[in-house]
């Protein structure tokens, strides 16, 4: 017994690129080397792309995390500017209280003088008099005690006006200080914002030229596209440009005529998942005979990791048929061959679990039911 052929996954690339049906002839076989260049290109520009991406993305973030450090540095700017205000607000308050005190002095120097004066033009009895033109003792010694008092006045208004002054300058140069501070980290801040505004406006310029090379790279893969669509297009023209060979496809496993899996979705006979059976798998021992279903030009020989040894015969009119899974080919590309003519013998080569015959009919590059070709 037979087991179902497991050959069911084949990629369009490779469908498009490498085994799409067409006539025979050295230029359609450039057109499928072309076509198989352009795909690895593209493959080679997406590749780019995405790393290019990936680079975007890490740039965004760098980006995204200096807008919030510039944001942090414009808050803190901003509190300096604050801080800055109120001390120059305090500073005035205390320039003012120093006019104050400075006028108030003025008023008791005045007085003082005014008294120095007297005393001066009296000599320095001038408070001896004073208590001399006394009445009496009593007089007198009142008259003692009051400049005693006066000038005690006189020392302690002094001093207390020399305290304040003092303290007032202290006051005022303790908010300059503070004041210079404030502007020194402000200004530190300031070119630090500067800083991270020059990093910001590099990694802005790096992302508009990972943009610009993704661009790039897209319009070129795009270009590919479109000429990989073009040869498409050629291959199908030159395919349709030979009428089909005519009549009935001969079977192409002469007798053997189980059909041990049919086209169209079945499950994968290892993996169990469903998938679509590209054709029909028609049990047979090793080495029988595969023979050609029609007359036609082989358009492809080769080895495939699933197909295994395979075979592809043009029957014109965009009519192909597929023989995979074989020991060995016995024609190569270009030769011209007859209906139930051997083209292979049968085996169990590539994605396959025993002999047997893979056959595919394709119309226009598009698998269908083989079933409806052969009896
Ligand atoms: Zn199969």
């Amino acid at each position: 017994m037979f087991k179902k052929c497991i050959l069911f996954v084949f990629s369009i690339s490779l469908l498009l690129g490498s085994i799409f049906p067409m006539t025979a002839g050295g230029s359609i076989e450039d057109l499928k080397q072309k076509q198989q260049e352009i795909q690895n290109k593209i493959k080679e520009y997406r590749q780019q792309a995405d790393a290019l991406k990936s680079q975007k993305e890490n740039v965004q973030a760098e980006i995204d995390q200096l807008d919030i450090e510039i944001d942090a540095l414009n808050l803190e700017i901003e509190g300096y500017d604050l801080q800055k205000q109120e001390l120059t607000l305090q500073i005035a308050e205390k320039e003012q209280e120093i006019v104050k005190l400075n006028e108030e002095i003025d008023l008791n120097n005045e007085a003082l003088e005014d008294r120095l004066r007297i005393m001066y033009k009296n000599g320095t009895s001038g408070y001896l008099e004073v208590i001399l033109n006394a009445d009496d003792l009593m007089d007198a010694l009142t008259r003692l005690d009051m400049i005693q008092l006066i000038v005690q006045s006189d020392v302690d208004l002094l001093k207390s006006i020399e305290a304040q002054k003092k303290q007032v300058e202290e006051l005022q140069l303790s908010l300059e200080n503070q004041r210079a501070e404030v502007i020194t980290v402000q200004n530190s801040v300031i070119a630090k914002k500067q800083e991270v505004a020059v990093a910001y406006s590099e990694k802005e310029q790096r992302m508009a030229a990972l943009e610009k090379d993704i661009n790039k790279i897209q319009q070129l893969e795009a270009a590919e596209e479109a000429q990989s669509a073009k040869i498409e297009k050629d291959i199908l023209a030159a395919q349709r440009a030979v009428e089909y060979a005519g009549g009935e496809m001969a079977w192409p496993v002469p007798g053997n005529y189980r059909i041990t899996s049919y086209f169209g979705g079945r499950p994968d006979p290892i993996t169990g998942v469903w998938s679509t059976h590209r054709g029909i798998d028609i049990g047979a021992s090793y080495g029988s005979a595969i023979v050609a279903a029609n007359d036609g030009v082989v358009i492809f020989t080769g080895s495939h990791w699933s197909y295994g040894n395979y075979i592809i015969i043009d029957h014109g009119g965009g009519i192909s048929t597929l023989y995979a899974h074989n020991t060995s080919l016995l024609v190569r590309n270009g030769d011209e061959v007859s209906r139930g003519e051997q083209i292979a013998t049968a085996g169990s080569t590539g994605y396959s679990t025993g002999p047997h015959c893979h056959f595919e009919v394709r119309i226009n590059g598009t698998i269908t039911d083989p079933l409806k070709y052969v009896k």
